[in-house]
């Protein structure tokens, strides 16, 4: 098998233009985050945006129909690699912040021309906001067939019931993407179908957006907040339905798979910004009569870092590779490893880096903490780690089926030395003859 993952000469000064333009325009954001409300986000972004697009890498995830680039998986890849260098802020500037990437992507596959037109277009264009509402607090969003938010239809209409939490971006969001079942007795994964809900609808309530680690004290409205959202009796056009009734999770998963490459790359992007923290603090802090740097276990730190963060890079690299030449159900295995791998590395990358600078990589001078509250996040959404651990073992089991139950072991060595044994006889009783070893009964 051939692998390939080098990029052309032109695109390879792209990503050089995003790195530095990453470094030196959306970095400093970062420090004022806390001053800034939504219109002066705007005013900070518009230009930014207008270089992005000139540069023709805006919304690049998406069909170029769409405004998109038509880049493929490996492309995108490591364009998000450079955004997750500043995973809150630069995607915004890029036109593929999410939850807005992946509507857009779910409108771009699954929407009719209308909704293309009233809510990709505007999405596109920054002039509409975002959500996807899925996870349920009363039941298990790792297994999404239990969900429990119904949509009735009557008539022309839909009637949408249920609470769903954690609709990262909802509490600023003019549409809400809704996942909610309409047929309870199909299929497991032909119960759900998705919605457009504008937040204006009647019925529609963003109760308050849930305090997390990543903001531990309640304040509604904010980017980055993760909204719980009540629907009571919300009626709805049948127009607002994506594709057919029971599409839901089919499109869930075509939107699924490139996602969790770029979020995988973008994981590196934090990483790998992390590591350079890392070796910056190990060559400049002084204890107990050497730099950190001359410490073995930092040194440890240092060379794990280096494998985890190159293995996962390939490791996503690959599926990326895999999904542009294969499809995307080829990938899946690949898909589900760079999950729980990706996020796993993310962790302990930033974990040690933290650790590292003591004190000061637990304050808000540094922003490690910040980046430790993500990575602890990022085995838990998308999947947690132990559904994709899961799915892979059990494809991986299943191609190990046919085996009878209790048979011995294929490598038992005593029954392979048996075989072996009939097989060479004659070298062997040379071999004891030279020897005058005597025979083992036969
Ligand atoms: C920062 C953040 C942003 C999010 N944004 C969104 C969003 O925009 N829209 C949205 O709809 N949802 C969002 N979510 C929700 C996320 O998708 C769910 O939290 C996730 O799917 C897990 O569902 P759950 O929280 O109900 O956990 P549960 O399903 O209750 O699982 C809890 C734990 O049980 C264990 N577990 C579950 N299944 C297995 C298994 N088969 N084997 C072993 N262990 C298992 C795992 O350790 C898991 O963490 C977000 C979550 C976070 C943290």
């Amino acid at each position: 098998m051939s692998w390939e993952f080098s990029t052309d000469e032109e695109y390879a000064e792209q990503l050089a233009w995003a790195r530095e333009f990453v470094r030196t325009e959306i970095w400093p954001i970062e420090t004022i985050e806390d001053q800034l409300d939504a219109e002066a986000l705007d005013t900070i972004y518009a230009p930014l945006q207008e270089r992005v697009k000139a540069r023709g890498l805006w919304a690049a995830h998406l069909p170029p129909e769409h405004g998109g680039q038509g880049f493929g998986q490996v492309k995108l890849g490591l364009l998000n690699e450079i955004l997750g260098t500043s995973t809150r802020w630069a995607p915004r500037a890029f036109g593929c912040n999410p939850p807005d990437s992946g509507n857009s992507e779910v409108l771009a596959l699954a929407g009719t021309r209308e909704q293309k037109e009233r809510w990709l277009a505007p999405l596109l264009a920054g002039e509409l906001k975002s959500a996807f509402s899925m996870t349920e607090p009363d039941t298990a969003g790792s297994d999404p067939t239990l969900l429990a938010t119904r949509a009735i239809r009557t008539g022309d209409e839909y009637v949408l019931d249920g609470t769903k939490w954690f609709t990262s971006e909802g509490s600023v969001a003019d549409f809400l993407i809704v996942m909610a079942v309409t047929d309870p007795d199909a299929p497991a994964h032909r119960r759900a179908t998705m919605f457009v809900v504008p937040v204006d609808t009647p019925g529609v309530t963003i109760v308050r957006d849930v305090p997390t680690m990543e903001r531990p004290f309640e304040r509604h409205g904010i980017h980055g907040g993760h909204a719980e959202v009540r629907y009571d009796a919300v009626r709805i056009p049948v127009s607002h339905r994506l594709g057919e009734e029971g599409d839901g999770f089919a499109i869930a998963q075509q939107r699924l798979g490139p996602g969790r490459i770029h979020h995988c790359m973008r994981w590196l992007g934090v990483a790998g910004r992390a590591f350079d923290m890392l070796r910056e603090r190990a060559n400049t802090r002084y204890a107990h009569g050497s730099l950190l740097a001359e410490k073995q276990t930092i040194q440890n730190w240092v060379a794990d870092s280096a494998a985890e963060i190159h293995a996962a890079r390939l490791m996503t690299l690959q599926a990326a590779w895999v999904m542009d030449t294969q499809g995307a159900a080829a990938a899946r295995n690949e898909v589900a490893m760079i999950k729980y791998f990706g996020a796993r590395v993310l962790h302990d990358v930033v974990d040690r880096a933290l650790q590292a600078h003591g004190a000061l990589g637990y304050s808000t001078d540094m922003p490690l903490e910040a980046m430790y509250r993500d990575a602890r996040a990022a085995r838990i959404y998308d999947g947690p780690d132990e559904v994709h651990r899961q799915s892979v073992a059990r494809r991986l089991l299943r191609s190990d089926a046919g085996l009878a139950p209790g048979s011995l072991p294929s490598q038992y060595v005593p029954a392979r030395r048996a075989a072996a044994t009939v097989r060479f006889r004659t070298v062997l009783d040379a071999a004891r003859a030279r020897s005058s070893t005597p025979a083992p009964p036969s």
